[in-house]
């Protein structure tokens, strides 16, 4: 199934997301959706509230479907290790219009549960580092567009109001 993906200023986005308990068929067939959503917008990331879900789940996959290697389930996800500095464009889906420079930590490692409830740690330089804070972040309740300078928030604020005026957002 694939969700309809929520927007801007809807206040799931800014509420952070509730651990995921259940480890059950219900969470897989969640995980699955969530691929499936992503794959159709032809994202890299996906986290639960941007469903509509206040969990702290999200699912990534650079290859944006083409080798299953790289699909990464996080449940629970934390930062445990930061490392560097990478000033980078970033998108988000909840932001589709918006693509603007944001400043992340170059290296993470992330500890977080799979589907299984199984837990792991996950390294991540470069994309995936981004990716990684970028979701981890989303199920905090924190959206990209606070990690912009002042200056930038503004104007990609200003961007969507026009949007919203024009019925365009
Ligand atoms: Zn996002």
């Amino acid at each position: 199934m694939i969700f309809k993906i929520v927007k801007y200023p809807d206040p799931v986005l800014s509420k952070p997301g509730e651990p995921v308990t259940e480890f059950d068929d219900e969470l897989r067939k969640l995980v699955a959706d969530m691929f499936e959503t992503t794959y159709a917008s032809q994202g890299i990331g996906l986290a639960a509230p941007q469903v509509g879900i206040s969990k702290r789940l999200t699912v990534i996959d650079l290859s944006m479907g083409k080798d299953p290697k790289d699909k990464l389930v996080l449940a629970n996800p934390e930062i445990i290790d930061r490392k560097g500095r990478q000033y980078t464009e970033e998108g988000c889906l909840s932001f589709l219009e918006i693509r603007e420079k944001v400043v992340r930590a170059a290296n993470v490692r992330v500890r977080a549960q799979d589907e299984y409830g199984k837990w792991f740690e996950v390294d991540g330089d470069d994309l995936l580092s981004r990716c990684l804070q970028h979701e981890i972040d989303h199920v905090d309740g924190v959206l990209f567009i606070f990690r912009m300078s002042p200056l930038k928030r503004n104007l990609a604020l200003r961007k969507i109001r026009k949007l919203q005026r024009d019925g365009e957002w």
